[in-house]
């Protein structure tokens, strides 16, 4: 499973990508600028699988919710930020608070693990993303994300200004936000096991990339160096670059670069044409 945690002086923000997706898969740029193993020892980044612990007892003791978790939001909770979702309503990634002390905090004492149980007569996988008597703390609730009634998320409902939330009307103000504990899942095709069990834990210094120019983004201090090369030849260097997938020229892509020297950079890359991600290193003379 994908945890990222992105730091900054102003702001923590976490990621929990839920089912995988290619265009997600770290690759060695993210990895070579991972801190966590700064932090923690590689045999200290894992998720256990655990088979033999008996929760369902703890599970039958929270409140289930009677509509799915998508038709009870702004209804009966909020959330902290958007979350993806299919279609269905199976959540495919959790985007939330996340300081980054409290990520290796979490990783160290490998509180994201799976947890294999008999529930309602079935076999599920309970992922948990906190402490056990968080997770299970009696007065959460479980929502069920579909009707099929195969995959479920465990929350704790929070009131905002515990969370230090202001809100400009006081309707808002009255509901509850929603903090994810658990995903307790049968779907192994949607979240699968070996993905789940695949510990992929980004923690990175945010380094406040700035847009440039139309579609372009870099950090402040890669900015003087690209302002450097001649407007023509930056242009040629952009336009040298197409979508992998579609084709698509430069128009069509975002683009977010870090100067590897000061004649080549690596180029993040999402083609808004065929919503492919790909990375691309331009070089030069
Ligand atoms: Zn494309």
């Amino acid at each position: 499973m994908k945890i990222t945690c992105y730091y900054s002086d102003h702001s923590d923000m976490g990621y929990i990508l839920l089912k995988p997706r290619l265009e997600d898969q770290v690759d060695e740029f993210e990895s070579s600028k991972n801190e966590i193993t700064h932090h923690l020892q590689p045999e200290q980044i894992t998720i256990p699988y655990v088979t033999d612990e008996v929760v369902s007892p703890y599970l039958d003791l929270m409140t289930i919710a009677a509509n799915t978790f998508e038709e009870d939001y702004e209804v009966g909770y909020d959330t902290e930020y958007g979350n993806d979702m299919d279609d269905e309503g199976y959540i495919s990634g959790i985007e939330l608070t996340l300081y980054h002390d409290r990520f290796i905090d979490l990783v160290k004492n490998q509180v994201f693990k799976v947890i294999r149980t008999e529930w309602r007569n079935r076999e599920f996988h309970l992922i948990t993303f906190d402490y056990a008597d968080e997770v299970f703390k009696p007065e959460n609730v479980i929502y069920k994300l579909t009707d099929e009634e195969d995959a479920f998320v465990i929350v704790q409902l929070i009131e905002p200004k515990t969370l230090g939330y202001q809100y400009t009307d006081e309707n808002d103000q009255k509901r509850a936000v929603a903090l994810f504990r658990g995903l307790i899942s049968a779907r192994d095709d949607i979240y699968p096991l070996e993905y789940l069990l695949k510990p992929q834990f980004l923690l990175r210094k945010d380094e406040g990339y700035l847009q440039i120019e139309k579609r372009l983004w870099c950090s402040p201090s890669d900015k003087h160096i690209w302002n450097a090369i001649s407007l023509e030849h930056r242009n040629s260097l952009l336009n040298s670059i197409n979508c992998d997938q579609c084709s698509a020229n430069f128009d069509m892509l975002d683009c977010t670069f870090d100067m590897k020297s000061t004649n080549s950079f690596i180029a993040r890359l999402y083609c808004k044409r065929c919503k492919h991600r790909f990375v691309k290193v331009v070089e030069w003379d």
